[in-house]
């Protein structure tokens, strides 16, 4: 039952119609709790929000999959904008970017330009500049331009998703290249990926475990509170030097834990995406945790007392109105 609501929260990620009226009609259903500004300056305003609770961010300006090269240089363009802020504001924090944003799709030349033009204009202030990963059919083509990167810049690295097979062996092969560690949010196959939760967190944890053996820095990033504690107890057990690593979690979620572990002396570094293309981003948190639907409704509908807000009939509207679209496009499809 969880796979099939998963499932159907990633195919609804992969909707190019319901993504088209998402950002045409505005329905925000919510997503703005997850989401830290429209624009780079709500961004910037997020980031130093969490700042002042001793919390690092990465900022993600969002969006993937694009066609147009106009598209990705506009995209190119806000992140360079983005980096500008990052040094003249003086915030703690770097960038996040996705690869099919900026034209791998299209041609993996120009998509390797325009990240060179990111991560040198970064490398002038010293900001770092992660390399999201996404799905498996993007994986060769986002190593291949990391490692073209990596010969001329060291302010650049990615992430690891810890449901390959083949996850060690990159993290053995990248050793010395600053890393985030996941457990992955795209639906892959049995025959490249582990399929059970079981697999998975265990995969995730010999990776850590590894990692924080080694030398280079290393963003654990998790909800899961069982994998949090492991990772403490086995800290305090090696006597690993906190300042090697950091605790990373999605903007808007476990905010509680989120201060927490900053309180306690943990680096920790919270990852706000910003920007109106919020949808897929959106569904692929649905598919990981559906209970994040009632933080929304109840978000929605009621104040913080608990009382009903005084519109919910545009909320339930809204909502209804999403599911049709959903039924109508899923019936298209077949
Ligand atoms: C900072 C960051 C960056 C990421 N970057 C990428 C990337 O580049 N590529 C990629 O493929 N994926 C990325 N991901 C997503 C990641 O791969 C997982 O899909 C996602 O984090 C869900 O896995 P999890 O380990 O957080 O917890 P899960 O395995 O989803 O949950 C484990 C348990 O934790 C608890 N839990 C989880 N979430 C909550 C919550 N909100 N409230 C209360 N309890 C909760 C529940 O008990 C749950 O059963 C990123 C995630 C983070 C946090």
């Amino acid at each position: 039952m969880a796979n099939l609501t998963r499932d159907f929260f990633i195919a609804l990620s992969n909707n190019e119609l319901l993504n088209e009226s998402a950002k045409k009609w505005g329905f925000r259903l919510g997503a703005e709790q997850f989401v830290g500004g429209v624009n780079v300056d709500e961004a910037i305003t997020s980031v130093k929000e969490l700042n002042n609770k001793g919390i690092s961010c990465t900022v993600d300006n969002l969006g993937e999959f694009v066609t147009e090269k106009s598209e990705s240089t506009a995209a190119k363009e806000k992140i360079l904008l983005l980096i500008e802020k990052i040094h003249s504001e003086q915030v703690d924090c770097h960038v996040s970017v996705k690869l099919t944003q900026l034209g791998l799709d299209i041609d993996e030349a120009f998509c390797l330009a325009n990240m060179q033009e990111i991560v040198d204009a970064a490398s002038q202030y010293n900001i770092f500049i992660n390399i999201d990963t996404e799905d498996y059919l993007h994986y060769e083509q986002t190593m291949r331009v990391l490692d073209a990167l990596l010969e001329d810049y060291s302010n650049v690295g990615t992430v690891i998703q810890t449901y390959f097979f083949q996850a060690e062996d990159d993290v053995d092969r990248l050793s010395d290249v600053r890393l985030r560690i996941v457990k992955g949010a795209y639906k892959e196959s049995p025959e490249v990926a582990y399929q059970t939760k079981e697999e998975i967190d265990a995969n995730f944890l010999k990776i850590v475990k590894k990692r924080l053996k080694g030398d280079a820095f290393t963003s654990i990033a998790t909800h899961d509170h069982n994998i949090i504690n492991e990772v403490k107890r086995f800290v305090e057990i090696e006597g690993i030097d906190k300042s090697t690593f950091e605790f990373q979690m999605l903007y808007g979620f476990r905010i509680d834990m989120q201060e927490s572990l900053a309180k306690e002396g943990y680096l920790f570094c919270t990852y706000v995406p910003f920007g109106d293309d919020w949808y897929g981003y959106f569904m692929r948190r649905l598919a990981e945790r559906p209970q994040n639907l009632n933080l929304i409704i109840k978000d929605k509908l009621y104040t913080e007392n608990n009382k009903l807000k005084t519109a919910p009939k545009v909320v339930v509207g809204t909502i209804a109105t999403v599911t049709a679209l959903t039924y109508l496009c899923s019936r298209k499809k077949k």
